[in-house]
């Protein structure tokens, strides 16, 4: 009879040793869980342009080698846009830093609701963007940024009471083989000059040397 009770404290104390590593096992469990989610919060954070709410320089950077790296597999057509808001400058001279934030924000925010889901857009800096076109044609690109190129310079912008018509040129350029992420990237970024020499408002494609 003793070694029935002394069986059972024994299991009981058991259960009890059990349950209360099960609750810290539990516990820490939660405890990770919670760090995983603070690093993946910070790294949103650091990936995040804070004026604008898009992905900036090095959210834009990690996408690209994405990208690229599927491309460079699967050989769909991949097509990449910078874009700068043309004589910007003249708006924070005219109408004050504050209205210049307020175009910032305004054209990120046209740029994340009209372009598809798999399109990405990011800041890169100061009044220029940079987007990714997956399974997209240059010629294709061109079109949705001239839609959206027509559409923000028909955004009823007021400063004051003096309307002010926003415009950017932008140049675009497709992935070709024996492509890096900087060529293709230098060569949109030439094609947007061209447009800026060319008198601005205008999107145009880079072709790669022959
Ligand atoms: P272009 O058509 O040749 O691009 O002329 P631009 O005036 O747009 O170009 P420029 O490079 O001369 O001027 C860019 C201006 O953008 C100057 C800078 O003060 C302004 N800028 C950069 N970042 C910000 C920002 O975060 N907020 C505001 N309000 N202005 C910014
Ligand atoms: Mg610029
Ligand atoms: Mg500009």
């Amino acid at each position: 009879m003793d070694d029935i009770h002394g069986l059972k404290r024994s299991v009981s104390s058991h259960l009890e040793y059990i349950g209360q590593a099960v609750g810290r096992f539990r516990l820490e469990e939660a405890h990770s869980e919670q760090m995983q989610g603070q690093v993946r919060k910070e790294r949103e954070r650091a990936m995040t342009d804070l004026l604008t709410q898009l992905p900036n320089r090095e959210g834009w950077q990690e996408r690209l080698s994405f990208e690229f790296n599927r491309w460079k597999r699967y050989q769909y057509p991949l097509t990449v846009g910078v874009l700068d808001i043309d004589l910007f400058k003249r708006v924070n001279d005219s109408y004050g830093h504050k209205a210049g934030d307020r175009v910032l924000q305004l054209v990120a925010k046209e740029l994340m609701t009209r372009l598809r889901d798999t399109d990405f857009v990011a800041r890169y800096g100061g009044e220029e963007f940079v987007l990714l076109f997956p399974e997209t044609s240059p010629k294709d690109a061109k079109a949705v940024m001239d839609k959206l190129r027509a559409h923000i310079s028909a955004l009823p912008f007021h400063f004051g009471s003096e309307p002010v018509t926003i415009t950017y040129s932008a140049g675009l350029a497709a992935f070709s083989p024996g492509d890096t992420e900087d060529l293709v990237f230098e060569r949109a970024d030439r094609a947007l000059y061209v447009v800026k020499d060319a008198g601005r408002n205008c999107v145009r494609i880079g072709q790669p040397a022959v």
